[in-house]
């Protein structure tokens, strides 16, 4: 199908993009990599008058290190998250997350901002973001505000992001010489996680000492598994243990149920996945 007719602007700041949003109100549609908006527009389940490209933005793209943290533009592409030694380095688990989404021509056109923002709870970064307890950078024409990513993912598709603002970047504390896993499971290969995992932990002289854990499509948002996160604390780095610790991994989740499997088969993949996610970040 063709998408429905529509003003196309490519602003070349941020400032010129905030004001074509405000210019717009809400019949507009920010593009980033279009991996996701283009065939919403093909289909016409959105049909908005005017799309503005951040394409020709270039202080949206780009990954650089800020003292404790390392900061990634909104339209930085999975590509270049996969590229970096700084993500590699501080991040690991954005890192292994991002090799596992979608397909080599995805990762060159899309986007980490735009896969945010778009908050699909099946999509791969949104788990690795919140497991690296990130803060997310929003602008609007008042200025700029910083969303905690444990705030930021609201609902299904929807997030803090408010009528004309845009994510500019994703703030990630350092977590360097953290282990690092994204767990993912599918039925075919470049498929959707049915589950996902992202698991990071700080190894201590044979014991876990710090875990994160974020969980994909366990429910309408990305969600952290907190009670293994405790659990884990003080745990051995061994089979056994971290078993143990991983048996509450689906607590407090609602998954959906679909032809790819009904809510108690993810609740179960869930807690084997994490419990090898834990295990191979843990190095056991
Ligand atoms: C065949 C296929 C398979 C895929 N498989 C996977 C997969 O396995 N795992 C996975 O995680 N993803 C997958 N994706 C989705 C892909 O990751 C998309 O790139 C991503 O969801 C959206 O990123 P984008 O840069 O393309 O954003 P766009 O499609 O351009 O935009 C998405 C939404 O975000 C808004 N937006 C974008 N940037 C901003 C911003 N800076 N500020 C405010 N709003 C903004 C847009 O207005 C739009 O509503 C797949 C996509 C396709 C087509």
């Amino acid at each position: 199908m063709i998408p429905a007719q529509f003003e196309y602007v490519a602003p070349t700041s941020v400032a010129d993009a905030l004001a074509a949003l405000a210019q717009a109100g809400d019949d507009a549609k920010v593009l980033a990599g279009g991996q996701s908006l283009l065939p919403i527009l093909r289909m016409r389940l959105n049909a908005p008058d005017k799309v503005i490209d951040l394409g020709r933005v270039e202080e949206l793209r780009g990954i650089r290190e800020d003292g404790d943290s390392i900061v990634i533009g909104a339209m930085t592409t999975y590509a270049d998250v996969l590229a970096s030694d700084l993500v590699r380095e501080h991040a690991g688990v954005l890192h292994a997350a991002v090799k596992e989404v979608a397909d080599p021509q995805i990762r060159h056109r899309g986007t980490v901002g735009g896969a945010l923002v778009h908050a699909d709870p099946a999509g791969d970064v949104g788990a690795p973001v919140l497991a690296l307890d990130a803060e997310l950078v929003v602008a609007g024409q008042g200025g700029e505000r910083t969303v905690a990513a444990g705030d930021f993912f609201r609902d299904l598709f929807e997030t803090a992001v408010g009528e004309g603002e845009l994510l500019t970047a994703i703030r990630v504390p350092k977590h360097t010489g953290w282990g690092s896993r994204y767990e993912k499971f599918v039925r075919v290969a470049h498929q959707w996680s049915i589950v996902a995992v992202a698991a990071t932990v700080r190894v201590d002289g044979g014991s876990i000492a710090e875990a994160r854990i974020g969980l994909t499509n366990m429910g309408s948002t990305p969600l952290r598994a907190t009670a293994v996160e405790q659990a884990l604390v003080g745990t051995a780095a061994t089979e056994d243990a971290v078993r143990d610790a991983c048996a509450a991994a689906a607590d407090g989740t609602n998954p959906p149920s679909d032809l790819n499997g009904d809510a108690d088969y993810r609740r179960h993949l869930a807690t084997v996945l994490t419990r090898r996610a834990v295990l191979a970040a843990a190095g056991a």
